[in-house]
């Protein structure tokens, strides 16, 4: 058997002696009891009266052997700045972070909402929370007031940390303000907002609330708080995603099992060496951005960097600059962000020394032939697609060269990774499927280490909604289907649920229907996925007026209230006016049939529909 297969069997087959070897990649304060509890499917227990901690393993545990090391470099091209935090300097700034919020009386088991652009604060703040055994909840700095109070009230934060602004292309983005509305909005309120003033825009202060972050540090220069010896069971946070319903869900992750998941991703998969610098190019707000930007390179003594800014400002160079400048030997991206440097000069590529990089990690979104291509050939090296989502943490579905070097396929991200036992199922029958018969990806019980424990608040709904999707079996959904070669190699087709993919970053449409609906000349409306040469995919909305005669600027207005309530990253790239949508008889919107019209694709059987008219009038408004 290949050194690959041995592998994954072993971890599928024996996973307590699997995961048992795997620990010992992190430190831990106690040594835990039993590596899997599963008495209570799909709940699963890893590394049961085991004692370690996030930031121990992230920053402390590195000062021993490399203090004077790079640990962080934050760079912003919006403000001009470049500075680098060896592993010593970040220990105090955390110690620092950590202290103003014991200060504030954050205590283990508090959550702490983190709403930040890409600065160094952003990692110290995530990093204090660890620390302590606060949970933080960071949200993505593109969503806007609406989704901010959701996550607000459901995660109910003790504090919040933002700065006053973020920046893009050169223009200042006030997050303040949005801050503010959305603590209004809520019904919790967090007793303290401390406030990273940038001075990139004026802000106004709630006295007895808002807290500035300078003034605060200044209090605790020479801050030593201790790591605290969290279980490893105990939650280390929430990160909100979307799905079927409007209400986003909050993926709560473990402590023990993730820290263990990110090392061992970090030796078989990403292939990065202590000393060395990766670069990851998303956001602290995804998950990719909390795995691969904060704690898988740190746990492993790599140099992170952490990027302000588009790929394109100085100029499209920018991203390989980075590289040489830090020698960076992993580089993390998404194939939308391979895409937009496509359609630059391709004389950046060839202007840097690119030497140090081993291969560039694409994930996120399908990855195009086209642009793997173009990418290898551009910096020849290894483009490695990788396959996994907010709920699991790490990767699903990679080519784990740590393991075995095993050929590419174009269109997949390879094979199953150690931990998971992945099917491909039927939808209708939950029977599981051979070679190249199309199903729903699936992972039978339990779930690795690093995946979701549960639904924040809510193992109900973890239940209902992961574990019982698939018809006759209890096995999690990945809600994406898929297909598999005789090779065992996966190729990943699409959501099976209401989810769209949007440059790499997932919406739903539900969330985003809610909002349109909300305004006050809108009758109805639908929204669909629509492919996009650039971003993968697009929300494009069709809308009923209540009132049809007041709709000249009905489509402006409705992206203005959904870029005020959602942000900027949910808005549709066009909201259609329309008289009626197609409906069942039933009365249920046929989606699909919009999206194959908007795609330019035949609608298909619509003998169920009641009013085979609409499609017609859309198309016709569509201008197709
Ligand atoms: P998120 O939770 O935001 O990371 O989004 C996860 C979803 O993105 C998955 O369920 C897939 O639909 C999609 N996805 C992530 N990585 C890939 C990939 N490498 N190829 C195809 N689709 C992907």
């Amino acid at each position: 058997m290949s050194a690959y297969k041995t592998f994954h069997e072993r971890s599928i087959k024996d996973p307590q002696s699997f995961w048992a070897e795997q620990a010992q990649l992190i430190e831990w304060f106690k040594p835990f009891d039993q590596v899997l509890e599963y008495s209570k499917p799909p709940f699963a227990k890893w590394y049961v009266g085991g004692k370690t901690n996030l930031c121990h393993n992230a920053v402390d545990r590195h000062l021993k052997t490399q203090a004077d090391a790079r640990a962080l470099v934050a760079v912003s091209t919006e403000t001009d700045q470049e500075k680098v935090y060896t592993f010593k300097e970040l220990h105090t700034e955390v110690n620092r972070m950590a202290a103003i919020l014991k200060d504030q009386g954050v205590a283990k088991g508090d959550r702490v909402l983190i709403y930040m652009p890409m600065i160094a604060e952003a990692c110290f703040a995530m990093l204090a929370c660890a620390r302590i055994g606060a949970i933080h909840s960071v949200v993505f700095g593109g969503f806007a007031s609406h989704s901010l109070a959701s996550r607000i009230d459901d995660a109910k934060p003790k504090m919040v940390i933002s700065a006053e602004a973020g920046a893009r292309g050169g223009k200042a983005v006030p997050y303040k303000p949005l801050l503010d509305e959305a603590i209004q909005l809520a019904t919790h309120k967090p007793d303290h907002v401390l406030i990273v003033d940038r001075r990139l825009v004026e802000f106004t202060k709630v006295v007895g609330r808002d807290l500035d972050y300078a003034t605060e540090r200044a209090k605790h220069m020479d801050a030593q708080v201790p790591c605290e010896h969290m279980d490893a069971t105990d939650p280390s946070y929430i990160l909100y995603t979307s799905g079927t319903t409007g209400k986003p869900k909050g993926v709560q992750r473990d402590t023990g099992g993730y820290a263990v998941a990110l090392a061992a991703s970090m030796k078989y998969i990403y292939g990065g060496q202590a000393g060395e610098t990766m670069f990851t190019t998303s956001d602290i707000g995804w998950v990719v951005g909390h795995s691969y930007i904060i704690y898988g390179p740190l746990i492993n003594g790599m140099a992170t960097i952490m990027y302000e800014g588009t790929p394109l400002r100085p100029d499209a160079g920018i991203w390989w600059k980075l590289v040489q400048d830090y020698k960076v030997s992993v580089m993390f991206s998404a194939p939308t962000a391979a895409r937009v440097l496509k359609k630059q000069d391709p004389a950046f590529l060839t202007k840097y020394d690119l030497s140090s990089l081993r291969s560039i990690f694409l994930a996120g979104e399908p990855l195009d032939e086209p642009t793997a291509t173009w990418l290898h050939g551009a910096v020849n090296k290894p483009i490695v697609d990788n396959y996994w989502q907010t709920e699991t943490g790490w990767p699903m579905l990679a080519l784990q060269r740590g393991v075995e070097v095993m050929p590419h396929k174009f269109g997949s991200p390879g094979v199953p990774v150690y931990g998971y036992n992945m099917k491909l199922l039927d939808d209708a029958t939950g029977a599981e499927l051979g070679a190249d018969q199309k199903g729903v990806v699936a992972i039978e019980g339990p779930l690795p280490p690093g995946c979701m424990q549960t639904v924040w608040g809510d193992d109900e709904r973890f239940v209902k909604t992961y574990w019982q999707a698939v018809p006759g079996k209890m096995v999690y959904s990945t809600f994406d289907w898929g297909i598999k070669d005789k090779d065992g190699y996966f190729f990943i087709l699409g959501r099976t649920d209401d989810v769209i993919n949007v440059a790499g970053h997932r919406l739903g449409t539900r969330e985003i229907e809610e909002s349109i609906s909300s305004h006050p000349n809108i009758a109805e409306v639908a929204v669909v996925g629509v492919e996009d040469k650039l971003k993968g995919q697009v929300a494009v909305g069709f809308a009923i007026p209540k009132d049809a005669n007041k709709t000249e600027t009905l489509e402006a207005e409705v992206m203005k209230t959904v870029d005020s309530q959602l942000g900027a990253v949910a808005r549709p790239a066009r909201v259609y006016i329309v008289n009626a949508l197609p409906k069942t008889r039933s009365g249920k919107i046929v989606r699909r049939s919009l999206q194959a019209i908007a795609e330019g694709r035949d609608p298909g059987d619509l003998s169920t529909m009641e009013d085979q008219t609409v499609l017609a009038q859309i198309k016709t408004i569509m201008g197709k």
